[in-house]
């Protein structure tokens, strides 16, 4: 089967029950719960996107097993200029939500590559997984499967491991092993976009190499409507409001849910990592899943970027308040995170290499950067959005009251220098939406998040790369210094 459209994918959830939970109640069908509704639509919407003759060759390939064109997110890079290929179509995704769906299919689709092209890794760990991770990655690819996936331990209590736990069975672990499979018993978070069609459940959290933390110590992929699977989702950010009120929250609205295993059966041939702790510990880095994955997320950053740039000129312009000096230095500040962003992301490109699964995959120190720094610069972007409407984020009136009686007020008093009060109003509700709104600040905490806890990540950075070249040239540069003789001033210049 070739890219799915949107269609495609709407009906491949009908088809697939799943057990999802929210505000009480079961959800009967997820394409038409108001919960999840509106991104079900947006997520198609990107579908269909690889449908539009006009980017056939930007967002598919020819399948080297089907021969059938497949979205190019699948694409094994094996050259520099398939990297950018990847990138552009990436880029493509990003922009359709200003970067908001960060979890579209994607972002996974680059993981999932990254393990089949290295399943040798999983291979060593058992001569059956190899195949396994080959064969799902082919499945998910030619039926162009959207995947979730969640890899936290409950956070009940961090200064113990998931074995420490008062309820061992609190953090999701295999129970017991049957002819068929694994049994999984326990919890994980999150997972966002619970609307995908399957579920990675793979190794992040560090593990000890003891034998009380094997059982927690594994990588399987099932379908979301497997038996004894359920998605507890928080509240619903997207308050089912018209686009004009609610521009980003009423399309964008991932949802994150909690994953409990009641007692899952995960047959073989889905299984790809068991029992081995190393290996799960190094399984992101080792099959370069997480440079690839961050290729992906650098892609977004720059869409994400670009959006707010436009949102926060388009605001200093309407109310004219742009040739005031802090305000240009506001907008500067949003130029340089994009231009970094950009600058990381050809950074990884210039530096890619092949891997040692024959994958050109891209630099990670750059990546690394860029992952880090933006949890710190989504967060300063979006204060300086809230800087620079100040109370015009809160004037804003919505579609029914620009509809009443009093859309005259409206137009005499919410107009702004450059802009009648309706297409003002539009502007700051994005702008609210962006920076105020449960579904804006939901960003913010997915930025400082999402790819893993930062201070953990800087702890990570701090120990692996290698400052022992720098060191060494300062040392140099003191031995030096103590040896050679004080110089006099340069003579002043006349
Ligand atoms: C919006 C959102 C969406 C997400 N989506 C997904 C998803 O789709 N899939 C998925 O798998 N995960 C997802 N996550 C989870 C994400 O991976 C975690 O938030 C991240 O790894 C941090 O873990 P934690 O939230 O459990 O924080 P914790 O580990 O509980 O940390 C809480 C606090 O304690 C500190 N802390 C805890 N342990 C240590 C330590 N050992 N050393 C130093 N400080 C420590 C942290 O720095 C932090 O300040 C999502 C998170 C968010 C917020």
């Amino acid at each position: 089967m070739p890219a799915r459209t949107g269609e495609q994918f709407i009906e491949g959830l009908r088809a697939q029950p799943r057990e999802v939970w929210i505000g009480g109640a079961r959800v009967d069908d997820v394409v038409t719960h108001p919960a999840f509704r509106n991104v079900v639509r947006s997520v198609a919407a990107l579908y269909d996107l690889q449908h539009d003759p006009a980017r056939r060759e930007e967002m598919t390939y020819v399948s080297p097993s089907s021969g059938e064109r497949v979205g190019v997110s699948f694409l094994a890079p094996r050259t520099r200029d398939d990297l950018m290929r990847v990138r552009r179509m990436m880029k493509v995704w990003a922009d359709a939500s200003g970067g908001m769906l960060g979890r579209s299919p994607d972002y996974l689709n680059r993981a999932l590559m990254a393990y089949a092209a290295a399943a040798d890794y999983c291979g060593e760990n058992d001569p059956r997984f190899a195949p396994n991770v080959r064969r799902y990655y082919e499945v998910v690819r030619e039926r162009d499967l959207c995947l979730t996936h969640t890899l936290i331990h409950p956070q009940a209590n961090r200064s113990t491991g998931p074995a420490g736990q008062a309820d061992p069975h609190l953090a999701a672990s295999v129970v017991r092993e049957t002819e068929r499979g694994l049994v999984v018993r326990g919890a994980r978070m999150l997972a966002t976009l619970p609307i995908a069609d399957e579920l990675m459940v793979f190794p992040s959290t560090l593990l000890r190499g003891t034998d009380e933390d094997r059982p927690y110590a594994f990588a399987f992929a099932i379908p979301c409507g497997t038996p004894g699977l359920r998605f507890l989702c928080r509240e619903s950010f997207d308050p089912n409001g018209t686009v004009f009120d609610y521009p980003l929250s009423s399309r964008f609205e991932e949802m994150d849910a909690v994953v409990v295993f009641d007692d899952v059966l995960v047959p073989w041939e889905r299984v790809f990592l068991l029992g081995d702790v190393e290996r799960c510990n190094k399984a992101f880095s080792a099959t370069g899943a997480v440079a690839h994955m961050a290729h992906q997320v650098v892609t977004k950053n720059i869409a994400k970027c670009e959006f707010i740039l436009g949102v926060a000129s388009l605001m200093v312009e309407a109310i004219a308040v742009e040739q005031f000096q802090h305000v240009q230095g506001k907008i500067a500040e949003i130029i340089y995170s994009l231009e970094a962003m950009r600058a990381f992301a050809r950074a990884s490109e210039a530096d890619a290499v092949l891997d040692r699964w024959g994958v050109m995959t891209p630099a990670w120190a750059p990546l690394d950067a860029a992952r880090n720094m933006f949890t710190w610069m989504y967060p300063r972007m979006i204060e300086i959005l809230q800087l620079l409407g100040a109370s015009g984020l809160m004037a804003r009136p919505t579609r029914a009251d620009l509809d009443s009686e009093i859309r005259p007020l409206l137009e005499r008093y919410h107009q702004a220098a450059r802009l009648g009060a309706e297409e003002r109003i539009a502007l700051f509700r994005l702008a609210w939406d962006l920076a105020l709104s449960a579904f804006g600040s939901r960003q913010v905490l997915y930025e400082r998040f999402f790819f893993g806890d930062p201070v953990r990540m800087q702890m990570a950075t701090f120990g692996s790369y290698d400052r022992q070249p720098y060191i060494d040239r300062v040392r140099e540069f003191l031995a030096r210094g103590a040896t050679e003789a004080p110089r006099a001033a340069p003579a002043p210049k006349r």
